[in-house]
């Protein structure tokens, strides 16, 4: 049920940027923490290792983030975050319950589940589906509308990219490493589909080809430089070798790590049947409010 309720979290976050009254990229989280009285902090630069926090104190929530990078998208993402534990369904009482102050160390990289909700909600407010797709549908697939998708969403790229990967009708798969290791990877419904691949987890090496050499050498990822190579899906996921994808890579400059994107303008579409999707989704949903009672 985890995946189920991590989507629960990204519709969450989704439903709360409709209802704020946002129909167009970007979404500022700013406006949401004003509405609801939320005190809102930078936190001070002295205080590492942690990208953000929230607070509980009687009737009033403050919420810390973070301004390292010096990035909007990442402080846009770090406040989506925190607002996640406010607005999704048991975070204030499991954080109340804790002591009332809750430190995150998010970004996708964390197990925990209070940690993994806040991220997805986090996604779903700043780059909702209708918007996502309606943007990537006027892109290039590919690194180019990642990047554009940033830009309009004011979010970080990797961001962009994970939500381009999970809302993208093309296959696409979306790989963050980090000198000769996979840290986290994200792949389209419609990728999947094209045989069975092997699961990139964090931690496995990066296959011989151009995002390994790029990582080698580290200015270039500091100065978010970009490459693009050839490459084919054996290459990465053991799958059917004879399909070829482009291999678009580009350094996340301060933060260390590197993107790539692997798409082809070759492969067919699969539009996916959103209707369908959330039908199927109430379905599992209300029988186990329905008779749960
Ligand atoms: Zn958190």
């Amino acid at each position: 049920m985890a995946g189920f309720r991590l989507k629960m979290a990204t519709q969450h976050g989704e439903k709360i940027a409709e209802e704020f009254g946002f129909t167009q990229f970007p979404i500022d989280p700013r406006v949401i923490t004003e509405a609801r009285d939320i005190i809102l902090q930078a936190k001070p630069a002295d205080v590492q290792g942690v990208s953000g926090a929230i607070i509980f104190a009687g009737d009033s929530a403050t919420i810390i983030y973070s301004t390292e990078y010096n990035n909007v998208g990442f402080e846009n993402f770090s406040i989506a975050h925190e607002l996640g534990h406010w607005f999704l369904p048991g975070h204030p009482e499991e954080i109340v319950n804790a002591g009332g102050t809750h430190l995150s160390r998010g970004n996708f990289t964390q197990k925990t589940s209070i940690e993994l909700e806040a991220d997805h909600f986090a996604s779903g407010l700043l780059l909702p589906s209708t918007l996502t797709r309606e943007l990537l549908s006027r892109s290039q697939i590919g690194l180019d509308g990642i990047l554009k998708l940033a830009e309009a969403a004011r979010s970080s790229v990797s961001a962009a990219a994970i939500r381009a990967a999970e809302c993208s009708s093309y296959p696409m798969a979306i790989i963050v490493s980090r000198g000769d290791e996979i840290v986290y990877a994200f792949t389209s419904e419609p990728f999947k589909g094209l045989g069975r691949l092997a699961f990139l987890r964090k931690g496995t090496p990066l296959p011989i080809g151009a995002t390994r050499q790029f990582n080698t050498e580290p200015t270039r990822v500091l100065r978010a430089e970009r490459l693009v190579d050839q490459t084919d899906l054996a290459t990465w996921f053991d799958g059917p070798g004879k399909i070829s994808l482009d291999e678009e890579i580009i350094g996340l400059g301060k933060y260390g790590y590197t993107l790539t994107v692997l798409s082809s303008e070759a492969l067919p579409e699969h539009p996916l049947d959103e209707e369908d999707e959330e039908a199927k989704l109430e379905e599992s949903w209300t029988p186990r409010f329905a008779y749960g009672r």
